[in-house]
């Protein structure tokens, strides 16, 4: 009877399809393959992450970051040749960085931090704005050489201290630190992507007031390495006075901000080395 086979098969197959379909809205891009040397450096570190176990593969926690992290690449992707793509990661300090190629890894414990749309937005923003203006080339360079360096310098000294090493390395790479000025640039860009994109560019700095206020542990490392909080306040309040047409219809009262929920507990599937999505 292969009708009857057929038709119990299609049964199975529509449902099926319903719940592939949902899961995949609720897990992580796939990487973008290497094409140039920013693609490259790019993979490197999301291969290191991935190493590590702390890519999110898949989890819920993506339903909440996809729409925002979605309207800001649709504002910031004609300023990029590559795709942005946005992945979770988790640590325990909350934080977020965008590596060259278009790679933005949110920490799930930012999403945890931040008290509205418009502070994850904020963060969003200034991190593709670092990929825009290049800033992760040149750093992430320098970290290679060193890299270079003190790995040859350690397999001299055996196999266990150059893993040692190397893994103390891809910690560095996290905490790229940027100079004032590329923060700064980085936050004013960031502000217009937010504007054109339909979120408060208020929102990043209640984020450093809400910093400003914290226990010294809570303080995402994204900002905890960069001194003057209140200059960066200094240079977006000029932005945005200077520039009334795009930003006066703002209110930079946080009391206007838009409630942010994230499902507490969230379950996260992580991305394995021996698992497919990309190479
Ligand atoms: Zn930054």
């Amino acid at each position: 009877m292969p009708d009857l086979r057929l038709s119990t098969l299609r049964f199975w197959i529509v449902p099926l399809l319903a719940i592939v379909a949902t899961l995949s809205a609720a897990q992580a891009p796939t990487p973008e393959p290497v094409t140039d040397q920013e693609t490259e450096l790019g993979q490197a570190v999301y291969k290191q992450l991935r190493t590590k176990g702390e890519i999110v593969e898949s989890s819920p926690l993506y339903d909440t970051l996809k729409p925002v992290a979605e309207a800001i690449a649709r504002v910031a992707q004609p300023h990029y040749p590559h795709p942005f793509k946005f992945f979770l990661v988790h640590e325990t300090q909350p934080n977020a960085f965008a590596t060259p190629g278009g790679n933005v890894y949110v920490v799930d414990s930012l999403l945890y931090f931040v008290k509205n749309t418009e502070q994850l937005a904020g963060t969003l923003c200034h991190e593709v704005s670092h990929t825009i203006h290049r800033d992760g080339v040149a750093l992430m360079e320098k970290e290679r050489r060193i890299e270079r360096r003190e790995v040859a310098a350690a397999i001299l000294l055996g196999p266990t201290r150059a893993h040692i090493i190397a893994i103390a390395l891809i910690g560095k790479l996290h905490s790229l630190g940027y100079s004032r000025d590329a923060e700064s640039k980085a936050d004013v860009t960031g502000a217009d992507i937010c504007a054109q994109a339909g979120f408060n560019p208020w929102g990043l700095t209640w984020l450093f007031q809400d910093f400003q206020n914290a226990e010294p542990g809570q303080v995402p490392q994204l900002l905890s390495d960069h001194p003057g909080n209140g200059a960066r306040i200094q240079t977006l309040e000029k932005h945005f006075r200077d520039n009334p047409a795009t930003f006066s219809k703002f209110s930079r009262d946080p009391k206007s901000a838009t409630p942010f929920s994230v499902p507490k507990n969230a379950p996260e599937v992580f991305l394995r080395a021996d698992t497919g999505n990309g190479n």
